[in-house]
C-alpha cells in the first residue's frame, strides 16, 4: 500500500471502494478487476489560435467500469487535468451512478487548458478538434459526455455537433445541452437543487440548523451559485461565497440574486458592494453550521481539517475531502454528507435528458424536477439507515450500496 505522500489521486478514489469491499466480503480478484478502469484515451490536440500561431495540448477520456450500462461522466476543462485526476473522477462517476441506480457506467474525460486564455473560437476548435479525436468511444449507447468545471450548455452543443456531423444528428450522445439542441428542463440548476434538497434532509436528520444557519460556499460556478439559491430560499444564510479570484463574506448572509449579477457583470464574486473581501484560503475556516465546498477536489486536507469550524460538510464538488481528512472530520463528529450523493442530481437529471432524447418526448420541468427529488431521496434514505446500523460514515455506507451494484452487474454478466 503506498502512502500518504505516494498516493496518487486514484489510489485516493479507491480507499473507500476497498473499505467497502472489505465490509462486503468482496473476492479481491472481483474488487481488482472492479478497481481497473475499462479504457484510457490520450489524445494530442492541436489548433490554431487567433493570431495563427499553434497552440498544443492533451484531452483524456477515461471509461471506468460499465457493467451497469453505457459510460456517462462530465468533461472538464482545467489546467490541472491528468490522466490520474480523470481516472479518479471516472470511479467517482461509477459509484454515483450506481448510488443512485441510474443505468450507466462511470466515465470522465478533460483537457489540459485554461480556459481564461482563449478566444470562443478557439475553445470552439478546442471542443471540435477534442471530440473528432474521441468519437470512436463515444455514442448513445457507449459513452455520453456532459459538463463539468469551466465546459457548459454551449460546449455541450459544440460536440453534439462535431458528433454529428460524423455520425449523423445524435442528441443523446451528451447531456446538458442547450434547451433549443434537446437539453432537458431542470438540467442547468440539478446539480445545484440536488445539493439543497440532501442538504435539507441531512440537517434535519442530524440536528444541524439550516433555517436561519450559516452556510459557506466555495465555489460559485454552477453548482455553488445554484445551491446557494435554493438554500437561501429555504431560509438559510450565506455568508461567505468564493471563486478563483477571492471571496466576499456578510455575517447577515449575503444576497444572492444581487451577487449573482454582480457576477455576471464581472465575472467573479470579488469587489460584490454587499459584502467584505475575505481571502479564498481563509473562507474555508469561518465559522459556520454548513461548509460547502463546490470547487476543486482536495481542498480540506490534513492540514486545515483541525481549523475547521462547522457541523456537517456537504461535498458539492467532486472529492473536496482527501481519506485522511475525512477519518479526523469523523473523529470530530463532524457529518459528510459524501459527493457521489451530494452533487448526483446533475448525473441523474442528465439521465432524464439522454432519456429524453432517445424517446423524443420532452417532460414538464416539474416533472424533472420531482423525479429528481425521488431519486436523491431514496438513495439518501438507503445510505442513513446503513450508516444508522453499521455506525459507519454515510460516505461508507454510500459506498457498499454502490459496489453491491456495480458487483452483481459485473458478476451477472460472466467473464
Ligand atoms: P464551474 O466551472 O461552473 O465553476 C467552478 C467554480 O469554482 C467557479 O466559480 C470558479 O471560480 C471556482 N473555483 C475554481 N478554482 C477555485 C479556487 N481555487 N478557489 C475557489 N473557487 C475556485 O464548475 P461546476 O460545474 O460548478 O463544478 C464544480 C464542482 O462540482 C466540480 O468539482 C465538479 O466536478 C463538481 N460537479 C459538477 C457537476 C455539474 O453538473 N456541473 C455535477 C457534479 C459534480
Amino acid at each position: 500500500m503506498p502512502t500518504q505522500q505516494q498516493r496518487t489521486a486514484y489510489d485516493e478514489a479507491m480507499v473507500y471502494m476497498r473499505t467497502a469491499a472489505q465490509r462486503l466480503a468482496m473476492p479481491p480478484e472481483y474488487q481488482q478487476l472492479i478497481a481497473n478502469t475499462y479504457r484510457e484515451l490520450r489524445v494530442q490536440i492541436a489548433i490554431r489560435r487567433d493570431d495563427g500561431s499553434l497552440f498544443e495540448t492533451f484531452g483524456y477520456r477515461v471509461q471506468h467500469n460499465g457493467a451497469r450500462g453505457p459510460y456517462k461522466g462530465g468533461i472538464r476543462y482545467h489546467p490541472a487535468v491528468n490522466i490520474d485526476e480523470i481516472r479518479a473522477l471516472a470511479s467517482l462517476m461509477t459509484w454515483k451512478n450506481a448510488l443512485v441506480d441510474i443505468p450507466f457506467g462511470g466515465a470522465k474525460g478533460g483537457i489540459t487548458v485554461d480556459t481564461h486564455q482563449l478566444s470562443k473560437r478557439e475553445l470552439q476548435s478546442l471542443t471540435r478538434a477534442f471530440m473528432r479525436k474521441i468519437d470512436m468511444a463515444l455514442g448513445p449507447h457507449r459513452d455520453i459526455p456532459a459538463p463539468d468545471m469551466y465546459t457548459n450548455a454551449e460546449v455541450m452543443g459544440w460536440m453534439m455537433d462535431e458528433y454529428g456531423r460524423r455520425h449523423g444528428h445524435t442528441p443523446a450522445v451528451v447531456t446538458g445541452k442547450p434547451l433549443d439542441l434537446g437539453g432537458s428542463l431542470g438540467r442547468t440548476e440539478a446539480t445545484g437543487r440536488g445539493v439543497s434538497f440532501v442538504t435539507q434532509w441531512a440537517s434535519a436528520d442530524y440536528g444541524v440548523k439550516l433555517r436561519g444557519g450559516t452556510v459557506v460556499i466555495q465555489g460559485f460556478g454552477n453548482v455553488g451559485s445554484y445551491a446557494a439559491e435554493f438554500l437561501q430560499q429555504g431560509g438559510a444564510l450565506i455568508i461567505a461565497v468564493s471563486d478563483e479570484r477571492g471571496g466576499v463574506y456578510n455575517a447577515e448572509g449575503l444576497d444572492i440574486p444581487k451577487l449573482r449579477q454582480h457576477h455576471q457583470a464581472h465575472g467573479t464574486v470579488v469587489g460584490f458592494a454587499g459584502g467584505t473581501p475575505v481571502e479564498g484560503e481563509k473562507l474555508l475556516l469561518i465559522p459556520c453550521d454548513i461548509l460547502m465546498p463546490a470547487a476543486l477536489g482536495d481542498v480540506i486536507t490534513e492540514a486545515n481539517v483541525k481549523k475547521l469550524d462547522t457541523h456537517m460538510v456537504i461535498e458539492a464538488a467532486n472529492h473536496p475531502v482527501t481519506p485522511a481528512a475525512a477519518a479526523i472530520l469523523w473523529q470530530r463528529d463532524i457529518r459528510v454528507i459524501p459527493d457521489i450523493l451530494a452533487n448526483a442530481g446533475g448525473v441523474i437529471v442528465s439521465y432524464f435528458e439522454w432519456t429524453q432524447n432517445l424517446q423524443q418526448f420532452y417532460w414538464k420541468e416539474h416533472d424533472v424536477n420531482n423525479r429528481l427529488g425521488e431519486k436523491l431521496e431514496t438513495a439518501y434514505r438507503a445510505i442513513h439507515e446503513i450508516a444508522a446500523r453499521e455506525e459507519c460514515s454515510l460516505r461508507e455506507a454510500a459506498y457498499m450500496i454502490a459496489l453491491q451494484r456495480v458487483y452483481d452487474a459485473v458478476r451477472l454478466r460472466g467473464i
